[in-house]
């Protein structure tokens, strides 16, 4: 079958190659009459705690209300200082500023993950936290940032939304920090109809808060004790959940082969992110850095192959970071990979044949249009 379009993500397929099972247990969950939270959210929390090595998990609304939700638990707020990642999804900052605390940069790595040496220089005597983010999948570097994180009495929240089942020296992401926050969001690598999210813990007592909190305050049904939001998981999300988590490792492994592939073939062309001996990422983005981004996008696109950027504008450069008194130059590494990245698709239902249209339409650039540029 000759193949003439591979586009950037294509979530259909996942869903087709499960329809039966998604749809009984839609049904089931349907026909059972309790639409939110409920057995199959408390069974989802337990078999995701399993699965990321935590003593509990605790389904909420989406990844934004997990970070949220985490650092209000840790009693992070007005005053308070935590510092993230120039380079992540604006979810990362902005729930910073919810929370009333204030999102400090630090500058990242080859690696697009957050540099623990400026993070120790980021330190001032409002630091609360820090909020490392596993971008694309690839764990940060944990060792060093707990290590930090003891030295100067800082929580750590883990932004963990691209990165469920990551692991750094065989541990997975969302176990080191004080909390984790993922997202079931269609997106990510592990996704809901919709939204969701999910927070791992192992303390007993962040969990405590983090289940009320999450259900407007409410200790049981009639009684508040804390001013809390509504982000709860529906059940519906949790049920279909339940039925793909036991894919996750598998479909993980395929990308981390797809990945690979694309390694072996355009690192003589590009920058590709090389895994480091510790990790195993689970590559919910591809990303690599190249000269003349916008030449080789529109040859790609005009070709078949559907790329993105993710993201082109840092968050210290938006409207917003400016506002915060943030200019061009502070975040050096953040801002020169921001003018050179590019995703390309990568998901596990891609078929080989797919995978190798992509590398041919990369390799076809580099034979016949960027000695033309030259
Ligand atoms: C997706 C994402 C979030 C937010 O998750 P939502 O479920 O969309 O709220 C936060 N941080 C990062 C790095 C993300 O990629």
């Amino acid at each position: 079958m000759s193949i003439e379009r591979v586009p950037f993500v294509d979530l259909p397929r996942q869903y087709l190659s499960l329809r039966d099972e998604l749809l009984l247990a839609v049904d089931r969950v349907c026909r059972s009459g309790a639409y939110v939270l409920g057995d199959d959210v408390k069974l989802l929390e337990e078999r995701i705690a399993a699965f990321c090595g935590t003593k509990y998990a605790v389904g909420v609304a989406n990844g934004a209300d997990a970070l949220l939700l985490s650092m209000k638990a840790l009693g992070i707020g007005s005053g308070d200082e935590v510092i993230t990642a120039p380079n992540s999804f604006i979810a990362s900052a902005w729930t910073i500023h919810a929370v009333g605390a204030t999102p400090v940069f630090a500058d990242v790595g080859d690696d697009y993950n957050i540099d623990p040496d400026r993070v120790e220089a980021a330190i001032t005597s409002r630091t609360r936290a820090i909020m490392p983010v596993h971008l694309t999948g690839r764990p940060a570097h944990m060792d060093e940032l707990l290590a930090i994180s003891v030295r100067h009495g800082l929580h750590v929240v883990e932004d963990a939304a691209q990165a469920i089942g990551a692991r750094y020296k065989g541990r997975r992401t969302g176990s080191f920090g004080a909390a984790g926050g993922f997202s079931l969001h269609p997106l990510k690598n592990l996704h809901a109809y919709g939204d969701g999210g999910i927070i791992t813990t192992n303390d007993a007592d962040l969990y405590a808060k983090i289940t009320k909190l999450r259900n407007h305050g409410l200790r049981n049904r009639d009684e508040c004790e804390v001013w809390g939001i509504n982000s709860r998981l529906d059940s519906i999300q949790a049920a279909v959940l339940l039925v793909k988590l036991p894919h996750l490792d598998n479909w993980n492994e395929r990308s981390r082969a797809i990945a690979q592939r694309y390694r072996d073939k355009l690192a003589q062309h590009m920058w590709v992110p090389q895994d480091r001996p510790e990790e195993e990422p689970v590559y919910h983005r591809f990303i690599v850095q190249v000269d003349e981004r916008s030449r080789l996008m529109k040859f790609l696109a005009e070709n078949g192959v559907e790329t993105r950027v993710n993201y082109p504008i840092p968050i210290h450069l938006q409207p917003i970071g400016r506002q915060m008194g943030y200019k061009g130059g502070e975040f050096p590494v953040a801002e020169r990979q921001a003018d050179r990245i590019m995703s390309l698709p990568l998901y596990p239902e891609m078929t080989d044949d797919e995978v190798e249209f992509v590398i041919d339409g990369v390799e076809r650039y580099y034979r016949t249009e960027a000695p033309r540029a030259r």
